[in-house]
């Protein structure tokens, strides 16, 4: 699925951000009291490790879809078994639940 290659693609890029700020990081004095890069750092590093975060609920949510694709479910809403439009699956193909339920459950 095209989908889950690009979100695969935006985790790679993603470890590798991560991997680079790790390299500052370590490169950076034990005391970064006065470094004016310190903050900079640590909070580009929180956004990287958040995005992380969401690109791999992406992942597991396409993961989810290709194993109902597999048991033939695939664009069946899993709460209440009703077709999910295909309007909807254009927009979000690893949606999982039709609009009402996702509405209902609030996602
Ligand atoms: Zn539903």
């Amino acid at each position: 699925m095209r989908a889950r290659d690009e979100a695969q693609a935006r985790l790679v890029r993603t470890d590798e951000r991560i991997e680079g700020l790790r390299r500052e990081r370590a490169d950076e004095p034990a005391d970064d009291e006065h470094d004016p890069d310190g903050p900079t750092l640590s909070s580009e590093w929180t956004m990287a490790r958040a995005q992380r975060e969401v690109v791999e609920s992406a992942i597991s949510e396409i993961d989810a879809a290709l194993e109902r694709v597999a048991a033939g479910d695939y664009g069946r809403c899993t709460r209440c078994g009703r077709q999910i439009p295909a309007a909807r699956l254009e927009a979000r193909p690893a949606a999982s639940l039709c609009l009402d339920c996702a509405a209902s459950v609030g996602s």
